[in-house]
């Protein structure tokens, strides 16, 4: 079964589409330069028709090119090209062309097609390509059938091109699947480098790039937000007390107890050690503080468990709005006083306090 495709993937299939249709466009204005050409060498030998039904090809072209231009609509400009230089190689092989070489432009169809479309759709066009050479090579006595080819030709050109198709398909499947690894691997490497391994939260780094994407919303269009900056108290005590391994597992739960209770388009970083900073898009300073005022409540109501011991847990928060400091730096530090303050004033407290009757009776800091 085939694996959904993932935004790195889809990304980079935008990025060839917009390629290809590059491609395309010069593909298509060589195609007119090519016909015209030919169509005046058939032309000068006397063959008018074929010349003129070569520039009719020249018009079909460029009205492709025209509605691409007026359009964008990439699909239907590969789509249209794709049925015009198939109708165009059915013509060369149904009148031979200039002394019966038609069908060797044939051999141009199937790396552009398996290049212009997935593995399947090139599979089908081929197939429907290949039907309609059998039939104008079997039945010459067609209407606008004119050539006649010798059977050791029509061996041989069909050989040749099974012989060609595969291999494009094979290059064309192994250019996609290692294409697709690519993707996948830069994909991960993207993630790793700001995820935290240990808690699965964001990284600093990745904190500091969202922070900075906060501060221009909020500097374009007034958006407000606000951080929470938390500290695990006397971490130090549990790592002596119980070992590393369990003040791991306590960063791990803390970090899931997190993500449960803030809102998708939150942030939680673990910001170093046992620091994590939350991120909180549109939240005034004052919902910011029922939100670490919860946060602390769930902690300290939870059972943190490490090998049927149960840990003491308790975080202290310092919280600030960016309408209250001038720039990033200034809220960061801002935020760091804060809870520095909460430390000071006995931990297990999120700062800076409020006045009951500012929050009402849902805020209620400390112990
Ligand atoms: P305070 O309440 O003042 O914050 O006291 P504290 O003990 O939490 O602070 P301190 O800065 O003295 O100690 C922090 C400890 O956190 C020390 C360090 O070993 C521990 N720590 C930092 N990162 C990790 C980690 O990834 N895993 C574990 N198990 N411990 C960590
Ligand atoms: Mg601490
Ligand atoms: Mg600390």
């Amino acid at each position: 079964m085939s694996q959904p495709a993932s935004s790195g993937q889809r990304a980079a299939g935008e990025r060839e589409d917009a390629q290809v249709a590059r491609l395309l466009t010069w593909l298509s204005a060589t195609a007119i330069g090519f016909l015209i050409g030919i169509g005046a060498k058939a032309w000068f030998a006397g063959h008018t028709t074929h010349a003129w039904v070569l520039w009719c090809f020249i018009g079909l072209i460029g009205l492709n090119m025209l509605n691409f231009a007026r359009t964008g609509n990439r699909v239907r400009q590969k789509g249209g090209l794709i049925v015009i230089v198939g109708l165009l190689f059915t013509y060369l092989i149904a009148s031979g062309g200039e002394s019966n070489t038609g069908p060797l432009w044939f051999y141009v169809f199937p790396p552009l097609l398996f290049y212009l479309t997935d593995l399947k759709t090139g599979t089908a066009v081929l197939l429907f390509c290949y039907l309609v050479a059998v039939v104008v090579f079997q039945f010459p006595d067609l209407p606008l059938v004119a050539a006649e080819y010798t059977t050791d030709f029509k061996i041989r050109f069909f050989a040749t091109l099974t012989f060609e198709s595969i291999f494009c398909f094979v290059l064309e499947a192994g250019r996609l699947k290692a294409r697709n690894e690519l993707v996948a691997l830069a994909e991960a490497h993207e993630h790793a480098a700001r995820t935290d391994e240990l808690t699965g939260l964001s990284n600093r780094r990745d904190m500091h790039n969202r922070l900075a994407t906060e501060f221009s919303r909020y500097q374009r269009s007034g958006h407000h937000f606000s951080i929470a900056l938390i500290d695990l108290d006397l971490f130090k005590n549990i790592n002596d007390r119980f070992g590393h391994d369990a003040g791991d597992e306590v960063l791990r739960e803390f970090a899931a107890l997190v993500k449960t209770l803030i809102r998708q388009t939150d942030v939680a970083a673990r910001w170093g050690g046992e620091e994590f900073l939350v991120l909180l898009p549109d939240t005034s300073v004052l919902q910011a503080l029922a939100f670490a005022e919860r946060l602390r409540f769930e902690v300290a109501g939870k059972t943190f468990g490490f090998r049927s011991e149960a840990l003491p847990v308790t975080i202290s928060a310092g919280v600030c709005s960016i309408a209250k400091a001038g720039s990033l730096d200034d809220l960061l530090k801002q935020a760091d006083v804060n809870l520095y303050s909460a430390k000071e004033s006995g931990r297990n407290r999120v700062a800076p306090r409020v006045r009951r009757q500012e929050t009402g009776p849902t805020v209620a800091s400390g112990r």
